[in-house]
Order: structure tokens, then C-alpha cells, then sequence
């Protein structure tokens, strides 16, 4: 069975205007869509979301960012989808992403930079279910 992931187009890109190019770009790599949902998050759950990285500096104003408008929330699936997904978001400082990755193209700063990727299978498992319930994933 193919493997699955989760990925954000985070605040940023959306008020940007590139949701669309960064779906155009996941797709073009050959992931299927499993589960996608457009919202607003509220603080604490970027909180919960994010909870490995509480006490690293940046984690109050990453939880404020990332509830600072829409985001959206997809369940990604395709063969070494965790793998493939990071490869295709480019490093977390856009300033050191590689030359076509999304985080290259799209990314303005470390902390604006884009798009989420889960980084291994627990966290996927934990992310996928932290958002979404089993019913939405098909
Ligand atoms: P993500 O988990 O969002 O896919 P990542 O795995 O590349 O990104 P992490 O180290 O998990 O990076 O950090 C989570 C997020 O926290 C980053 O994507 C970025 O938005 C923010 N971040 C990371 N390091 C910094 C930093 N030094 N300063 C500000 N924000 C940071
Ligand atoms: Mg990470």
C-alpha cells in the first residue's frame, strides 16, 4: 500500500494567492489527494499541532503565525510519500531550499516558509489523525 502524509499550505502562501500553484505542484510530483480541508486554526490547536517544538524559541511565534489566517490542511498519499514531500518542500529556510522546490519557488522567511511536511511515519500518523477523522480520508 501506497504511504501516506500530511502537509499544510501554511497562512502565508494563502494569502499569497498560491494555493493553487503549490496543489499544481504536489500533483505534477504524483501525489493523490486523500483529504483536503480549507480553515482557520485557533492557537492552542497550533499548539497541540505543534507541541514537539515547545520549548525551541520560535514556538510562540510560529503558533501565532500559523493561526494568523486560512490554511490547508491535506492527507497526501504515493510510494515514500514522507520522503518525497520533503524532497519536493526544499529546506526550512527558503534561503538554503534548493532551485525548484516549492519552499524555493514560494517561501518568504524561515517562519513563512510555505508548506508543512510530515518528517517521519509517527509523525504522520499523529498529524493525519490530529486533523482529520478516519470517515475524510478516501
Ligand atoms: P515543517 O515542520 O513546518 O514541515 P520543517 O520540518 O522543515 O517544517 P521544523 O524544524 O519542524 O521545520 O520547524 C517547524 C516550523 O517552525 C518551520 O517550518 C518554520 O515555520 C518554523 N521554524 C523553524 N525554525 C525556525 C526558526 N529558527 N525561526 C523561526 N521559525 C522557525
Ligand atoms: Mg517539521
Amino acid at each position: 500500500m501506497p504511504q501516506r502524509t500530511f502537509s499544510i499550505v501554511k497562512p502565508d502562501a494563502v494569502r499569497k494567492g498560491y494555493t493553487g500553484a503549490i496543489l499544481a505542484e504536489i500533483d505534477k510530483a504524483g501525489f493523490r489527494i486523500v483529504a483536503v480541508r480549507k480553515q482557520s486554526i485557533s492557537k492552542p490547536q497550533a499548539e497541540g499541532f505543534y507541541y514537539v517544538h515547545k520549548e525551541r524559541p520560535f514556538f510562540n511565534d510560529l503558533c501565532t503565525f500559523m493561526s494568523s489566517g486560512p490554511l490547508v490542511l491535506l492527507v497526501l498519499e504515493k510510494d515514500n510519500a514522507i520522503a518525497d514531500l520533503r524532497g519536493l518542500m526544499g529546506a526550512t529556510n527558503p534561503a538554503n531550499a534548493e532551485e525548484g522546490t516549492i519552499r524555493k519557488k514560494f517561501a518568504g522567511s524561515i517562519q513563512e516558509n510555505a508548506i508543512h511536511g510530515s518528517d517521519g511515519e509517527d509523525t504522520a500518523a499523529f498529524e493525519i489523525g490530529y486533523w482529520f477523522a478516519g470517515y475524510e480520508l478516501l
